[in-house]
């Protein structure tokens, strides 16, 4: 048994200062992540700070047409907000394929975005693991892999992240906002999820004391033509194998705007990039869907027992895109 003091925050400034001015401390949100870690000697705080009396449960309109979604905002009002339906769809069904009813009412948009991997390695405390002790090893590059990452690789870890909303987020060119030691910073979201290199320990770019406090959602037009692809084992509270993100823009059969990304296959939300490079521009049909889908996996670091992922997320690229765009409704 091991002792963990517990206070509660009112205030952002006070939040921040307490945990900052002690390295063995951390904040709490809906706990629905860590309270499991906590559980499993995985995270070893010796004191929390509970931070949902914060007010940081906004949704609020922005000028260009986006939102601002404040960090304790919980999964399932962000859900059924009208704006977040209507504007943003891909964003609302990420997070209702994201988690059962009751883990959305107390799960927070912050939380999910500093969520931990779902690797079992990572989670049993016990096996080699260079996320949890760095330089350890990694027991799943010869371990049962099957749900592990082929994009954003490395030698040192090859962990999947978990999140099913940041991945529409990562679509939408999200941006993170915090409150740490040094002020107020926002973070290009794809520059708040860091790839494993040879520090898997590392996932973000903040530091120990630095809050999440909203997330800024630029208006984007395309979004209004959008959806969330879930592609996993079971129906229900289960995580991705594969899931796309995509919006897409079609005039006179011809692609005009598209975001996309992949979740499910990455060590981190992945942007699909070199896919949006093909299809702006080019008509929108079957073949071009298959090269985009193609040469955005084309880096794809497969083992045995996940080599299957990398064709799913091609097909379920290629699903995707023939839905929104009307040319098809499977693959
Ligand atoms: Fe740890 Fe990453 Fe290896 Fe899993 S994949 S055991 S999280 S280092």
């Amino acid at each position: 048994m091991r002792p963990i003091s517990y206070s509660r925050a009112i205030a952002v400034a006070d939040a921040v200062a307490t945990v900052a001015s002690d390295p063995t401390s951390d904040f709490l949100a809906g706990g629905t992540t860590e309270v499991d870690l906590l559980r499993q000697n995985v995270f070893l705080p010796r004191r929390v700070v509970d931070i949902n009396d914060l007010p940081l449960t906004q949704i609020e309109e922005r000028p260009d047409g986006g939102l601002y979604i404040g960090a304790l905002a919980r999964m399932s009002d962000v859900a059924e907000a009208s704006a977040v339906r209507e504007r943003f769809p891909l964003v609302a069904e990420a997070l209702l394929l994201g988690a059962s009813a009751q883990l959305r009412n107390m799960a927070s948009m912050g939380g999910n975005m500093m969520q931990r991997t779902r690797c079992s390695y990572f989670r049993d405390g016990a096996s080699p693991c260079n996320k949890r002790e760095p330089h350890r090893g990694c027991s799943a590059l010869d371990g049962f892999n099957r749900g592990h990452a082929v994009l954003g690789v490395s030698d040192h870890c090859i962990a999947t992240h978990p999140s099913d909303v940041a991945v529409p987020l990562m679509a939408l060119d999200a941006r993170i906002h915090t409150e740490g030691p040094q002020g107020r910073r926002v973070y290009a979201i794809d520059d708040f999820f860091l790839l494993p290199g040879d520090t898997p320990h590392l996932e973000h770019p903040i530091a120990h004391g630095e809050l999440v406090v909203g997330i800024e959602v630029p208006g984007a037009p395309v979004a209004r033509t959008s959806t969330y692809l879930k592609v996993r084992d079971r129906e229900s509270y289960e995580f991705a194998l594969a899931s796309v993100a995509a919006a897409v823009t079609v005039t006179d059969g011809v692609i005009e705007d598209v975001r996309l990304a992949l979740g499910g296959v990455a060590t981190k939300p992945w942007r699909a990039r070199r896919a949006e490079e093909v299809l702006r521009g080019a008509p929108a049909n079957r073949e071009t869907f298959a090269r985009a889908a193609r040469e955005e996996l084309a880096s794809a670091h497969t083992r045995p027992l996940n080599a299957f992922k990398a064709e799913l997320a091609e097909r379920a690229l290629i699903r995707v895109l023939g839905t929104l765009t009307g040319t098809e409704s499977t693959s």
